[in-house]
């Protein structure tokens, strides 16, 4: 079972760390710093270095699909992997600009989502783009929602995660919005995200720490996906030159 840093402290960008298992799906260590693909956010690259000074680029991280709990750090294309056996010390380091990326338009959804009062049936977040599904008709306003999103931005709301109870959940189910994605079970406790006064849902991704740090982020597309699903479409806005 890898311990998941990320999850209390989504600003660490390194750790030191053992490799614990090796295989086809990649490296597994004890801790780690990188966030595996998951609730729509992509995984994190980086590199693994050894105390030797060898190093493992990281293309990719997942969830073991054999090992429960376990995150695989996937192996860049070609890679050497004769330095990483298990008991191997190494410190695990994410590509701080992508993280940073999927962290503001992760955040940017929370908004997406107290903005545009419908269930969601779906959700992809990557450092080139973030898009929901809505399940909705009603038409969208691509200006009126990216002013929307601009203006929780520019109120500087505090983002922060807490952990609850299931039977705190079971009796509050307004704090479940997504149809897609239902916060798992079983576990004895959720993650909750709080957008202070703006969002507040189960989630266990990476987000900035204040909505002021989100930055321009625009709506660049609205489609009409189906009868009942309305896409929406985030990028980072491009400054004009000069
Ligand atoms: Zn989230």
């Amino acid at each position: 079972m890898t311990e998941e840093l990320f999850r209390e402290d989504a600003t660490l960008l390194d750790c030191e760390a053992t490799v614990v298992w090796v295989d086809d799906a990649g490296v597994v260590l004890d801790r780690t710093v990188f966030y595996p693909q998951g609730g729509g956010q992509a995984g994190d690259a980086g590199t693994l270095t050894t105390e030797a000074g060898a190093v493992l680029v990281v293309a990719d991280a997942r969830k073991h699909k054999e090992r429960p709990g376990d995150i695989a750090h996937v192996p860049a294309e070609g890679a050497d992997l004769s330095a990483f056996t298990p008991g191997t010390r190494v410190t695990a380091r994410i590509d701080a600009a992508r993280r940073r990326a999927h962290m503001r338009f992760h955040t940017a959804t929370h908004l997406l989502c107290a903005l545009v009062p419908h269930p969601v049936d779906g959700c992809s977040i990557t450092a080139g783009y973030a898009r929901l599904d809505f399940h909705m008709n009603e038409p969208l306003d691509k200006e009126q929602l990216t002013t929307s999103i601009a203006r929780l931005v520019a109120e500087a709301h505090t983002v922060s995660h807490r952990w609850i109870s299931e039977a705190e959940l079971d009796a509050n189910p307004g704090l479940v919005r997504s149809m897609s994605v239902q916060p798992p079970r079983g576990q004895g406790r959720i993650r909750v995200l709080e957008i202070a006064g703006v969002d507040l849902q189960p989630c266990g991704g990476t987000h900035v720490a204040n909505t002021a740090d989100v930055g321009a982020v625009v709506v660049t597309k609205i489609e009409k996906k189906s009868a009942m699903t309305r896409r929406v479409v985030l990028g980072f806005a491009v400054m004009a030159a000069g």
